[in-house]
């Protein structure tokens, strides 16, 4: 479809966000005969596309994150959704009606009857040199999805957190060694985490070291550390680096309209509605995800169904206006 024709239509249901969650809820939507947009601001897929290998996805043996959201693309093409590649900056409230103006980064409008909101949230990498280089290929913020790679491997863990003692802990039943690095001396997480971690014969901690560089030779082998307090450098052999450092929840455009907790992360019902009548919420971005790929395709499903059902009440009470006014 032409961007025009995208442009002066009335949408049915626009999804931000082209990740599992946003594609969830089209396959249920455009199979529905809801008429159907994703707006998707980098490439389809989201965080999973960036994995190399996925084989936890139901019927699905083992795939490249890319590969399976390829195919979740084609699956809702074929049911009739449409791809539009902007920036959504702004969702606002038509004035004098129940409709949705999807602000776009190219100051286009594009207007639709229910939102669903799907745009994820992503972890905070970590700011060392090569951490690019060697996302996916040994660079983790993932221990659920990634751990099982790093059997009887060494691993290290960055952050202070609760989620880094966690994530840690479920980690040590995969590594030889699982060395958590922190800035400070000092931890946010709870006690509890700390002595389950600590409890593990294979758990290391180094304090007051950050991470200043990750290396290797296609894969991870080491890091620099660096002293925090005397600036002295000095290697670690590891075979991965996981960050958890924080997440950043990508709610900025619509947090406006909706209830989210202080981080950002949009509350919903069991429909995965959002606290604003016509706005749904699906994966990572919702409060309380457990931040899996099933899990956010699921809730889109979930949302999309309660939207059909949104959008037909809404139908007959306008036609039984209509009709009291005849
Ligand atoms: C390294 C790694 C490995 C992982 N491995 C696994 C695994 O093996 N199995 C598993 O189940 N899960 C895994 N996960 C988790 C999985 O990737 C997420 O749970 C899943 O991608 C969440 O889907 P989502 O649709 O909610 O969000 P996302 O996948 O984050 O998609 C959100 C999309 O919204 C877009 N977006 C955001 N804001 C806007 C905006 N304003 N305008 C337009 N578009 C916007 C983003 O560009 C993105 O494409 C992994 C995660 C990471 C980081």
């Amino acid at each position: 479809m032409q961007y025009e024709e995208m442009l002066s239509k009335r949408w049915d249901t626009v999804i931000v966000g082209g990740g599992p969650g946003g594609m969830g809820a089209a396959l249920y939507t455009s199979r529905a005969d809801l008429s159907t947009l994703i707006i998707e601001k980098q490439f389809v897929g989201g965080l999973i596309a960036l994995t190399h290998e996925v084989e936890n996805y139901p019927a699905v043996d083992f795939a490249s994150g890319l590969d399976l959201t390829q195919k979740m693309e084609a699956q809702v093409k074929k049911f009739g959704t449409e791809f539009l590649y902007k920036d959504v900056l702004k969702i606002e409230r038509d004035t004098g009606g129940s409709d949705f103006l999807v602000n776009l980064s190219d100051g286009k409008q594009i207007r639709a009857r229910s939102i669903v909101v799907a745009c994820g949230s992503a972890p905070r990498r970590l700011p060392a040199a090569g951490e690019e280089e060697f996302y996916g290929r040994g660079v983790s913020y993932c221990a659920t999805c990634d751990g099982a790679f790093f059997r009887d491997k060494d691993i290290v863990v960055v952050g202070g957190g609760e989620s880094a003692f966690q994530e840690g802990l479920f980690l040590t039943q995969f590594g030889r060694s699982v060395t958590l690095v922190h800035r400070r001396d000092n931890f946010r997480a709870t006690e509890l985490a700390k002595r389950r971690a600590r409890g593990k014969e294979n758990w290391k901690e180094m304090t007051n070291y950050t991470v200043e560089e990750i290396y290797g030779n296609g894969t991870v082998n080491g890091v620099k550390l660096r002293h925090t307090e005397t600036g002295e450098l000095s290697d670690m052999k590891t075979d991965g680096v996981f960050g958890f450092i924080g997440y950043e929840p990508a709610s900025g455009f619509v947090s406006h309209l909706i209830d989210t907790d202080e981080e950002g992360y949009i509350v919903v019902d069991g429909h995965m509605r959002t606290s604003c009548p016509g706005i749904w919420a699906a994966g990572d971005i919702i409060k309380g995800s457990l931040k899996q790929m099933v899990i956010s395709a699921g809730n889109g499903a979930t949302a999309a169904i309660d939207i059909r059902e949104y959008l037909s009440a809404m139908e007959e009470e306008t036609e039984l206006v209509g009709a009291a006014g005849d």
